[in-house]
């Protein structure tokens, strides 16, 4: 393929954006491929490269052809596919430990923040504006650095990341499930949610209350 090009999230459907998994915004999604984080049934999706592809083509940021020329390539620079990797997981950890502290009303480390901003800076310096539609979008050509090909996956993560840092009205609305550690955006009119869903962790926390207040009148 001698040219392609990546998107930041924004061209995406917003019912992919809202869904669970990805709880409101791309960077947060990212985040969720972990999850739940910790218990016996910690569980963490991405084992690989090439699972960072799959994921990027299953919410539709990568076209079928991309995704296949993305995976073909990194099994030829495999060395620099596994450093992408271990980059996309320190990214994701980074972006995780944020908002986790944000949620929690900690501080976020500062470490952490200079990872996300050094991914973003690389991301914009490659970045360019292009018209679509009635809009504009943030757009990465590929070039011909294996290497660097490899990463574009990497920034619109960062960007997200960025963005929502800077959204004086969204990012006091990121949320840490009560229960399993989901990251999601409250967009809920009193602003009060705890779960990532009701069906889920919602429902066995009520359970888990009943139980004990049961335990407690015998
Ligand atoms: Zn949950």
């Amino acid at each position: 393929m001698a040219h392609w090009c990546l998107r930041s999230e924004h061209h995406l459907p917003q019912e992919t954006i809202d869904s669970l998994a990805v709880g409101g915004r791309l960077c947060l999604g990212l985040v969720n491929t972990a999850h739940p984080r910790s218990g016996r049934y910690a569980h963490d999706f991405l084992s690989g490269y090439a699972d960072l592809v799959t994921w990027n083509r299953s919410l539709g940021m990568l076209t079928e052809e991309q995704e296949q020329y993305l995976l073909q390539e990194s099994c030829t620079h495999s060395q620099e596919a596994g450093k992408t990797f271990e980059f996309a997981l320190a990214l994701r950890e980074a972006i995780y430990s944020v908002f986790s502290a944000v949620a929690g009303g900690r501080v976020p480390q500062s470490e952490e923040l200079s990872l996300i901003q050094s991914i973003f800076a690389e991301a914009m310096a490659s970045a360019s504006l292009s018209p679509i539609e009635h809009e504009f979008s943030w757009e990465w050509g590929a070039e011909d650095e294996p290497g660097k090909e490899l990463r574009l996956l990497l920034w619109p993560v960062a960007l997200s990341a960025i963005e929502l840092f800077t959204s004086s009205k969204e990012w006091k609305k990121v949320k840490e499930c009560s229960g399993c550690g989901l990251l999601f955006l409250d967009k809920s009119k009193t602003g009060n949610r705890r779960w990532c869903s009701m069906d889920e962790c919602g429902s066995r926390a009520k359970m888990r209350r009943q139980y004990a207040r049961k335990l407690s009148t015998l």
